[in-house]
């Protein structure tokens, strides 16, 4: 008897996919080492939880889960396109803002077609182009020694766009390695990218680098129809376990994502709690503050034990370990501290750490000056 695999009936692209790693789960370190209080730095999640009033209307969704989402999201798009300046036409919700790159690739992509982004980039953008069957063009990035080390070099991706390309994708501040472009020259750069490409600009760190004078993207859309700003609730808004996103775009591109997209893909208790997250402002504003004065301790921690820290307009750090940085790894989790080893994106060398509360970034710290043998002036 011939044995069946009945995963080869997969189509080639998707048969040789490499999958997405996630940062640990609390509860996995918690199983393994049978000990509590886990510190987790690992999925650039914001440790100051979302708006009270987040909570309330995510509870309240609760009483009617019976029932099916309002498909078309309205509520929510109404707010967001208040706040955003734009019609609620230009937008498409997702099940997280990966719903959304996903659908890009998937409406926008043939076989045929080429998407560019860095080397470096955002792990979902290589994932989500492959398992259309497209060709992935990774830009090298710049080097270690360069102004912005590892930054996107956006001269060369102009380069790399050729009549096939149909996708860009830029992240900025880029995940992992928290460098950014300056917004008049990313916008030179969409000016210059051909029409028969859209620039998928993801700004999934917008609310911690805009006082770094990063890019609104919003504000470009009326100029560059092949321009789509992709936004989520998972990081400065603390909902990354629910599960909601956006983009914004020209009608007619969101016209086609509202297409493929699932009809329910944000579920109705996500609804409910982006939307009152959208009503509490301010909380936003603190835990960004925050964060950002955190950034600073840590980093400031971090080369104080002789750690080189890349330059970050998120709420991460990209630190430099050299070749033990999986002991090092490896000495956090023993001592209950969660990071993310990036040797998935080609960084094994670093390993890349959330900016936590006050008492999160000391116990990181703490840990790192017993692994490293080095005393914390
Ligand atoms: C975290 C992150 C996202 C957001 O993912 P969600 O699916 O919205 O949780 C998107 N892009 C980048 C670059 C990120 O780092």
């Amino acid at each position: 008897m011939t044995t069946i695999h009945p995963g080869e009936l997969a189509v080639p692209a998707v048969r040789t996919l490499a999958p997405y790693v996630p940062g640990k789960p609390i509860s996995e370190l918690e199983r393994e080492l049978g000990i509590s209080n886990i510190v987790k730095l690992a999925s650039n999640e914001n440790p100051f939880g979302p708006s009270p009033l987040a909570l309330r209307a995510l509870q309240d969704a609760l009483q009617d889960v019976w029932l099916y989402p309002d498909g078309s999201g309205h509520e929510l798009k109404k707010a967001l396109a208040a706040i955003l300046g734009v019609g609620t036409e230009q937008l498409t919700l997702g099940n997280g803002s990966n719903d959304v790159l996903v659908l890009l690739a998937e409406a926008f992509l043939r076989p045929q077609d080429e998407a560019v982004y860095s080397q470096y980039c955002f792990a979902v953008y290589p994932i989500a182009v492959q398992a259309t069957g497209a060709r992935r063009i990774e830009v090298p990035a710049y080097p270690r020694s360069a102004v912005m080390p590892l930054g996107h070099d956006l001269d060369a991706m102009l380069r790399a766009i050729t009549p096939r390309t149909r996708l860009v994708f830029i992240a900025n501040p880029n995940n992992p390695t928290g460098t950014w472009v300056d917004a008049g020259r990313l916008k030179e750069f969409i000016a210059a990218v051909p029409r028969t490409a859209l620039v998928v600009l993801d700004e999934a760190y917008f609310e911690y680098a805009r006082p770094q004078g990063c890019e609104d993207g919003v504000e470009w859309l009326e100029e560059f129809p092949n321009l789509v700003v992709v936004r989520t609730f998972s990081k400065a808004y603390g909902l990354a376990g629910v599960r909601v996103g956006y983009a914004v775009s020209h009608p007619e591109v969101a016209d086609i994502l509202n297409r493929v997209r699932q009809p329910f893909n944000v579920s109705s208790v996500a609804l409910a709690g982006a939307e009152a997250a959208l009503r509490d402002p301010d909380h936003v504003t603190r835990s960004v503050a925050e964060t950002l004065a955190q950034r600073d301790v840590l980093r400031a921690g971090l080369e104080s034990l002789g750690i080189d820290v890349i330059p970050s307009a998120g709420n991460f750090l990209l630190a430099y370990f050299g070749p033990n940085a999986m002991d090092v790894f490896d000495g956090l989790l023993r001592r209950g501290v969660i990071v993310r080893p990036v040797a998935n994106y080609g960084l094994s060398e670093y390993l890349r750490i959330t900016v936590g509360t006050a008492d999160q970034n000391q116990r990181v710290l703490e840990a790192l000056a017993a692994i490293l043998g080095r005393s914390r002036p």
